[in-house]
């Protein structure tokens, strides 16, 4: 609402015009805009700027064209009158206009020839509602604001406290979380659930010989080819930690085991990232697997550590290769 409220008055009576004009300055509301017919209404609309609309209407009843009540009906169908409050001032005040004035939108009435006083308080309490309803809308609308921005950070939030921050795999809270899962479905349906353990090999020595961002970019690009090699719906890539991959397969056995080891093995390996601290020249992983029909009686700590004693394996067995636990 603007500072000075300004008020539409539609009067044809000339004289009347000149009264309120004068009552309205004298109450504050500086420079009303007057006019004698609602067609004059509906031409000086045609441009109005935003700034320009009136915060209340003051409107007589009879008169020349279309009365106060049909103008009344028409100016509430466009935008800018939507929130406007209307005041309504007749002599007549029978039952059948009174009634149509509130059916139509009107916020309130007044009675010709009018008190001063009574006039003058009902604008200003139509105002005022007027202006508590706005602020109330953009209380609303900053509300509303508010929980859409709370929502979204809870969701990032919600992903990002289980990604890893470097590689974008899940991070060791996820993989827990759905090694747990996962155990418990297989166990349900009698199914395998199949893991591998991934160590990058010789990397100490290519972060002291490239430095840690390459270090960083090779483990990106690493992640990449695992969960590019990944294919069923249910496979998950993990970071366990530092150069430490774990690839969670459920359903997958042995020899499943050994295609998506040696998949991921040799991609990797063609990658080609030099590793000048690396017998084999290049960066390479050292993989091991293990898998088990879940029991009541077993766990998947003990399904990982299996990975991991195979994982041991492929590294003292020379780096670059792939190594399965049997049960
Ligand atoms: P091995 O072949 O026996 O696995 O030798 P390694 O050097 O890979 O193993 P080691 O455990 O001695 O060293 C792991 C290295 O991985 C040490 C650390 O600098 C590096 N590393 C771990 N996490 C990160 C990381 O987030 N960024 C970078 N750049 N390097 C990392
Ligand atoms: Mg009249
Ligand atoms: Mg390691
Ligand atoms: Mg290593």
């Amino acid at each position: 609402m603007h500072s000075n409220p300004r008020i539409l008055v539609v009067e044809d009576s000339a004289s009347v015009q000149a009264y309120l004009g004068a009552l309205l300055q004298h109450a504050g509301y500086h420079d009303p805009i007057m006019k004698q017919s609602i067609e004059e209404v509906l031409e000086w609309l045609q441009d109005l700027t935003p700034e320009q609309t009136p915060d209340l209407v003051l409107t007589d009843v009879h008169l020349p064209g279309k009365d106060g009540i049909e103008g009344l009906r028409i100016l509430k169908e466009t935008p800018v009158f939507f929130e406007v409050p209307f005041i309504v001032m007749t002599a007549d005040d029978s039952d059948d206009i009174v009634g149509r004035a509130f059916k139509e939108g009107a916020m309130d009435f007044v009675r010709k020839p009018f008190r001063n006083v009574e006039l003058v308080a009902r604008i200003g309490a139509a105002l005022q509602l007027k202006s508590q309803i706005e602020r109330r809308r953009d209380r609303e609308r900053e509300l509303l604001e508010l929980i859409e921005q709370m929502e979204t950070a809870n969701i990032d939030l919600g992903v990002k406290s289980r990604m890893d921050y470097l590689t974008g795999a899940a991070n060791r809270l996820a993989l827990d979380d759905y090694l747990a899962r996962a155990w418990n479905e297989s166990l349900a349906q009698g199914t395998v659930l199949g893991v591998l353990m991934i160590d990058l090999d010789y990397f100490k020595k290519f972060n002291d010989h490239y430095g840690h961002r390459a270090g960083d970019e090779a483990l990106k690009k690493v992640a990449g080819v695992l969960d590019a090699s990944l294919r069923r719906p249910g496979d998950l890539t993990a970071r366990y930690g530092g150069e430490e991959f774990t690839l969670v397969l459920p359903g997958t056995g042995e020899s499943g085991l050994h295609s998506v080891a040696e998949r991921v093995r040799s991609r990797v390996y063609k990658l080609a990232i030099p590793n000048e601290g690396s017998p084999h020249t290049v960066v390479t992983l050292s993989i091991g697997g293990a898998c088990e029909i879940p029991t009541p009686s077993s766990s998947w700590t003990s399904l990982i550590s299996r990975a991991d004693e195979a994982l041991y394996r492929a590294k003292s067995d020379g780096r670059n290769r792939y190594a399965y636990h049997k049960t």
